[in-house]
């Protein structure tokens, strides 16, 4: 019945539609296939892009050729670049985005894009012999054949939802669970899968909101787009910023929280996966921190045509009653109405040390699995990893070489390092303190260190390469001293690049250029320190800058040497960076009171 396609992707959720248009746009023929085309990228739980770490992948993500940056330039209601009081390593853009149109925008893109077709169905099983794929089976029983496959199907294999006590399937609320394509992942690929869960926050009417009792936060004046191809000016006269509100827990919201934790689905022994550390529900906030009581609430609006207005930081899975109890016991939200519940759900995912660094499974040849299902968490890694995916589906496709990128050049390559090589045992998500080279691979130099990868697979339009290099010259021969500001050159024919953009680029450049040499010193130093013993009495405890997740880690698996220390999952370079400093330290003083 279908014709063949070089490659299919299974899940059009962040992660599969950045990978079937990367395809697609390197000329190969794909099908795109999944269970509802209604929710094409649809953010399942925050509307908002970007944020600390994040923020800097969205950019590599269209420095490569990926669409996330435009989209969200389109569909963006407020922009903010984080920590911009900080040095520009750490600058970090967000967009609260408009959820509906976020998802309508990638529709059309998807829908528009050459050799891209698209298919609502369920994908039941792989077609598998000789540990190679043949294809794919739908659950409708016909069969759809290619070679190469790439699955993204997030919270969706055996994903089972949770309200308090009750439970029942589903992907996401409202949309079906895939339940059958597990199986053929375990038995016909034979991967091992274990299981994730997270937790979504409640959504209230803004006109049920009293506004004069909360504080307004508001967009940047002059706010940043995440694309380096959005045209800045026009694109800043068109936008219409929102603002988001922000108010707090108190003593109340605390004690109802307390009184009902065993009505919740966190607490029932039937979610007993772990969940994202980092985007703790409520239940799990009050109980880490019995003594805190005032938990920032950020009040941002789901879309310019909704009065929907999610609650973030209220990640809950109580019961219906108790989250409408519990909202209108916080400051301006007396009289909340909810629209839509919290919930949490709980998914399978495969442990990531099954795949390689170019995202294709160890056990079968031309799978590549992106997104979610490799144990991450968010909508930027999903999409980071898609696109690697989709690049890497493709390479093969056209018989040439993979992509990988090495963790100096990219956060992408950070994240990919170190899901394939650490594996995950709680849901992943990037930080800044994961990328050792952090001063060197910053949100404002993605164009720098990628675009050349992006136009090199097809993926950056030539016209735009062309003004790309243009910039790019520039950039360099100011910053190496070769040249000055150069009347004769008309600026403006280099736009979306600008002038601006080359002074600040080359500003940062010399600012960072120092710190760079010493960083870059420092990070050898510990890769030689990879034997260095660690004293069988250290006490990481001790240590008051490491996190508590990493003492814990630390003194529960007690490393021998700084090498294994640092291929613990979740140690991040700085924590390795602290640790060898520590260490010579303990050594010295042992060594000291030796002598006396
Ligand atoms: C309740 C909830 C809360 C969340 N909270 C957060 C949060 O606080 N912060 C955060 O960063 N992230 C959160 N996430 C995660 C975020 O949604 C994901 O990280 C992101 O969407 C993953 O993208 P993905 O492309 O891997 O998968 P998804 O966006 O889940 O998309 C999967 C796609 O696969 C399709 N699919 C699945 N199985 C099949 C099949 N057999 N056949 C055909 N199609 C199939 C689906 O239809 C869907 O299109 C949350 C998710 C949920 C559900």
């Amino acid at each position: 019945m279908y014709k063949k396609y070089q490659v299919i992707i299974i899940g059009a959720g962040h992660a599969g539609c950045e990978a079937a248009l990367a395809c697609s746009r390197m000329g190969v023929n794909t099908l795109l296939i999944t269970l509802n085309m209604d929710s094409i990228a649809r953010m399942s739980c925050n509307p908002a892009i970007g944020g600390i770490a994040k923020g800097q992948i969205v950019r590599e993500i269209d420095a490569l050729g990926g669409e996330m940056g435009l989209i969200t330039d389109k569909a963006g209601l407020q922009f903010k670049l984080l920590n911009s009081s900080r040095g520009p390593a750490v600058w970090s853009p967000r967009a609260q985005c408009d959820r509906l149109l976020y998802s309508i925008l990638m529709n059309k893109s998807i829908q528009n894009q050459r050799n891209l077709e698209i298919l609502q169905s369920e994908v039941k099983s792989l077609i598998i012999k000789n540990n190679k794929v043949y294809g794919i089976k739908l659950l409708t029983g016909e069969t759809v054949s290619t070679n190469i496959v790439v699955v993204t199907t997030g919270t969706f294999l055996k994903g089972e939802i949770y309200l308090g006590k009750k439970h029942f399937d589903g992907g996401r609320f409202n949309e079906k669970s895939a339940l059958y394509l597990s199986k053929s992942l375990t038995d016909d690929c034979g991967l091992i899968l274990n299981r994730f869960k997270t937790t979504t926050t409640p959504r209230i009417n803004s006109l049920s909101i009293n506004y004069s009792k909360i504080l307004k936060q508001y967009g940047d004046e002059k706010p940043i787009p995440f694309s380096h191809f959005t045209k800045i000016n026009n694109w800043r006269k068109s936008l219409k910023q929102l603002p988001c509100w922000l108010t707090y827990t108190n003593n109340i919201t605390c004690e109802i929280v307390k009184n009902n934790l065993e009505l919740s689905s966190i607490y029932l022994g039937k979610v007993n996966s772990k969940s994202p550390r980092y985007c703790p529900s409520i239940e799990e906030k009050i109980e880490r921190y019995p003594d805190k009581i005032s938990h920032h609430i950020f009040l941002e609006p789901e879309g310019y045509n909704t009065n929907e207005v999610y609650l973030n930081g209220l990640y809950t899975g109580l019961p219906f009653e108790v989250q409408q109890k519990l909202i209108n016991s916080i400051k301006g939200l007396e009289n909340a109405k909810v629209l839509r519940y919290g919930y949490a759900i709980e998914y399978d995912y495969s442990d990531p040390l099954q795949i390689t660094n170019i995202l294709e499974t160890k056990t079968i040849r031309n799978l590549f699995l992106g997104g979610q299902i490799n144990g991450t968490t968010g909508y930027e890694e999903a999409a980071a990893q898609g696109l690697m995916a989709g690049i890497n589906a493709g390479l093969r496709a056209l018989d040439k070489e993979s992509l990988v990128l090495s963790r100096d050049k990219a956060y992408i390559g950070v994240l990919i390092d170190d899901l394939t090589t650490k594996g995950v045992d709680e849901p992943y998500r990037m930080f800044t303190a994961r990328a050792e080279y952090r001063l060197a691979i910053r949100n404002d130099n993605a164009d720098l260190r990628l675009m050349d990868i992006g136009y090199s697979i097809g993926l950056i339009k030539d016209k735009m390469y062309q003004k790309f290099k243009i910039y790019k010259d520039l950039v360099n021969k100011i910053c190496n001293n070769k040249i000055g500001f150069d009347k004769s050159i008309n600026y403006n024919d280099l736009s979306p690049w600008s002038i601006d953009k080359i002074k600040l680029e080359s500003h940062i450049h010399n600012i960072y250029k120092g710190y760079i040499k010493i960083q870059n010193k420092f990070i050898n130093k510990i890769k030689k320190s990879e034997n260095k013993i660690i004293p069988k009495d250290f006490d990481y405890n001790k240590v008051c800058s490491f996190s508590n997740e990493t003492k814990q880690r630390l003194s529960n698996l007690r490393p021998k040497t700084i090498g294994q220390a640092s291929r613990i999952i979740s140690i991040k370079p700085s924590d390795i960076a602290i640790l060898n400093i520590y260490i010579e330290k303990f050594n010295a003083l042992k060594n000291k009171k030796r002598v006396l």
